[in-house]
């Protein structure tokens, strides 16, 4: 795909002089994030990274993934009320997956003594790329959904303007005025602000459950500022925080620092680094409570590579979807290829595929935040090493989707200004609350694109590998 801009970027004058302007405005727009270096204070602050241009994107495959995103809501929704589903597709992953068995253990224990909790808090982000097919046909696919901790719709709604500048200081100010607004961070604060009415205490409090290290804090804040217009107080907190602090009274009501708790929401705790013993007690006292978990235990291990590998299946959405074809079809339609491998001839089959090509394939743990994927040749090494043992159920295999590169400056404070052939990965919110039974939300709150040079198999913003980037339709 060609932009409007691609007489600008091989000339290099240009370019160097609307680099300090694209940054200051980064700057004034709040595009920000904590150094590397003081990651636990706002004193020292940069620009989050971002590219220098918007990418192009094609306009039906952006409409499409909006379109799906609220039978995505529904499926994660359906599925996460669902145990017997979630213990028969993560049976094999929780026998060699110390963290998983961990989160399943908390949703058994949650479960046998009778869930407290009654409103029911869905965010997350359902991420694609645009697969160039052999026939050179480019189709959206799904490359995971995030339900715990999908990050960066806060710093997403700032960044239209700073492209919007970018492009009208380049003389291109018709292209600026195309560029979409994006308010993600509106949209998931007021899923939060609902479900946290819902809860029904005034006095009740919004608890961030944060890192030890918070670079990347602005982007939570302008979630928690919009629930403080909302008159609604947010508290931030570590888990170990609540080890130490929080308690439950006798109705499980869930209190930290002598504040009743009505939304917990979780900007940690989905990688096995985030829990040390004392965390993993925080989180269970918190799955026990009556306060909204987002997400609850159950809706985190909706998130698992594992269970999308298990929806692909045939015949699993239209279970979940029994009445809605047109949802079960908008949903297959976003479906890489995705291969059990189990033990067994399934299992069996789907790893010597991936041994004979490997370049085809992602090998995929349970894992989130990024980095943890593998790629080719190490992917033949680690099927080998894994035999026919049960570690082998540990990895899902996936498609390799291969985008049409696109060339872009990414700007990383300190790093150097050099054009890349970059791939984008778009992402779309989703929201929803339940009460009880009883679907009261569900809907599309805006988008985040992020791009990355080529070379860089995997890795997010947050790892220092992709860039915020704008979609421009085309
Ligand atoms: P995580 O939960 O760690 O973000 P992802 O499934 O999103 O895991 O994978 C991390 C990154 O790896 C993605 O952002 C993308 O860049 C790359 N990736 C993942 N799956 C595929 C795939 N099927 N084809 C190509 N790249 C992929
Ligand atoms: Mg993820
Ligand atoms: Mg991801």
């Amino acid at each position: 795909m060609t932009a409007p801009w691609d007489d600008i970027l091989l000339n290099k004058q240009l370019i160097e002089d609307v680099v300090p302007i694209a940054v200051d405005a980064a700057l004034l727009q709040g595009v920000l994030m904590r150094t590397k270096e003081e990651p636990n204070a706002s004193d020292m602050v940069n620009y989050a990274p971002f590219s220098l241009f918007p990418s192009p994107v094609p306009r039906t495959l952006f409409e499409e993934a909006r379109a799906v995103q609220q039978d995505f809501n529904l499926l994660v929704n359906l599925v996460s009320q669902d145990f017997r589903f979630l213990k028969q597709t993560l049976a094999s992953t929780v026998k060699v997956d110390e963290f998983v068995a961990q989160l399943f253990k908390i949703y058994r224990h949650v479960l046998e003594e009778g869930v407290a909790q009654s409103v029911f808090l869905g965010i997350n982000r359902s991420d694609y790329m645009f697969d160039r097919g052999t026939d050179g046909i480019v189709a959206l696919k799904q490359i995971e959904i995030n339900t715990i901790a999908a990050s960066f719709g806060g710093l997403a709604s700032r960044t239209p303007d700073v492209h919007r500048h970018v492009l009208t200081v380049l003389g291109k100010s018709e292209e600026a005025s195309r560029l979409l607004s994006n308010h993600p961070a509106e949209g998931i604060a007021a899923g939060i602000a609902l479900a946290w009415k819902l809860y029904g205490s005034d006095k009740a409090v919004v608890l961030f459950l944060v890192e030890n290290i918070q670079r990347n804090i602005f982007d939570h804040r302008y979630i928690e500022n919009e629930l403080w217009k909302r008159k609604i107080s947010v508290i931030r907190r570590r888990l170990c925080d609540v080890a130490e602090r929080a308690s439950l009274d006798k109705d499980r009501r869930l209190y930290m620092d002598g504040q009743e708790v009505a939304v917990a929401y979780f900007r940690t705790g989905y990688m096995p680094e985030d829990y040390d013993t004392q965390g993993w007690d925080a989180r269970l006292m918190m799955e026990r409570s009556q306060a909204v978990k987002c997400p609850d235990i159950a809706t985190q291990l909706v998130g698992t590579k594992k269970v999308q590998q298990e929806l692909s299946r045939p015949g699993t959405l239209e279970r979940f979807l029994p009445t809605n074809p047109e949802a079960v079809a908008r949903i297959r339609k976003t479906f890489a290829g995705l291969f059990s491998l189990d033990l067994g001839e399934e299992g069996d089959k789907t790893a010597a595929m991936a041994i004979a090509t490997p370049e085809k394939f992602v090998l995929k743990p349970q894992r989130e935040g990024g980095g943890n994927n593998i790629y080719s040749e190490e992917i033949k090494k680690v099927l080998e090493k894994a035999g026919n043992s049960a570690e082998r159920s540990s990895y899902i295999l996936m498609d390799k989707i291969c985008p049409q590169p696109v060339k872009n400056y990414l700007l990383k404070a300190g790093g150097a200004l050099q054009l890349s052939d970059c791939i984008s990965e778009l992402g779309i919110f989703g929201v929803y609350v339940r009460h009880r039974k009883e679907l009261l939300l569900n809907e599309q709150v805006g988008h985040l694109l992020r791009t990355k040079a080529v070379q860089h198999a995997d890795g997010g913003v947050a790892a220092g590998v992709a860039v915020l980037d704008n979609p421009f339709l085309l």
